[in-house]
């Protein structure tokens, strides 16, 4: 059984939200819900979102509030949420954070935390600039801070293609920052204000990052059996 956790995974571009989600959803048994994963899988299959979302997403901006809000309340709805849900992306704006408390409010359920991961912003731009995943399992890299061992070859599952993210590069996340300042960093002080957040350090190395992360969510991980 997983543990019954409702999550929100909170930072800039580049702060290691998606990281950390996959890991904590392998280790509690509960979905990582991230709407960036979910837009990108749209515009791959041509659907009518992804044909809306794609110039915005490469330019870096946001896509509109109706959009991601319907995303994220058909997913939510999936049996697989229902004990709990890690999000990653979502909400970036005040007015999808208000959309999100409705919705869990009709569900009569809540957010546990909030936690926001904070990393200095020359070292977004580094880490952004250059990453790159397996796209067979996944797995990040990096061009200069994370290459595989074996040039080429994943150490995970041993694929051998790559692929880049269109908006992964020094230009378009600047422009991410500021979107980000602009219009999500205010959530910041919203769920300060709701008693739901914390604040871990997401400069630490990947592993303590996890570990701060879990500290904060022993209370909420009781049903947590591991595997
Ligand atoms: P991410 O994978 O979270 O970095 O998201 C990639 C891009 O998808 C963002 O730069 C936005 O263009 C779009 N996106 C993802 N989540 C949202 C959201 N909650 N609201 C608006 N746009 C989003």
């Amino acid at each position: 059984m997983g543990a019954v956790m409702k999550l929100i995974l909170l930072g800039p571009p580049g702060a290691g939200k998606g990281t950390q989600a996959k890991l904590l959803s392998e280790s509690y048994g509960i979905p990582q819900l991230s709407t960036g994963e979910m837009l990108r899988a749209a515009v791959k299959a041509g659907s009518e979102i992804g044909k809306k979302a794609k110039a915005v997403m490469d330019s870096g901006g946001l896509v509109s509030d109706d959009i991601v809000i319907g995303i994220i309340s058909d997913r939510i709805a999936q049996p697989d949420c229902v004990s709990g849900f890690i999000l990653d992306g979502f909400p970036r704006t005040l007015n999808q954070a208000a959309a999100l408390d409705k919705l869990l409010a009709s569900k009569k359920r809540a957010l546990d935390a909030v936690i926001s991961m904070s990393v200095h912003d020359e070292e977004l731009v580094k880490r952004i600039d250059g990453r790159f995943t397996c796209a067979t399992c996944g797995a990040g890299y990096h061009d200069k801070y994370h290459q595989t061992k074996k040039s080429g070859i994943c150490d995970k599952c041993a694929g051998t293609t790559f692929t880049r993210r269109p908006d992964d590069n020094a230009e378009t996340v600047r422009a991410r920052l500021m979107v980000y300042y602009r219009e999500t960093s205010p959530l910041i002080g919203y769920y300060f204000a709701k008693g739901k957040l914390s604040t871990i350090d997401g400069m630490a190395p990947i592993g303590d990052v996890t570990k701060a992360l879990e500290a904060i969510l022993s209370p909420f991980a009781k049903t947590h059996v591991k595997a």
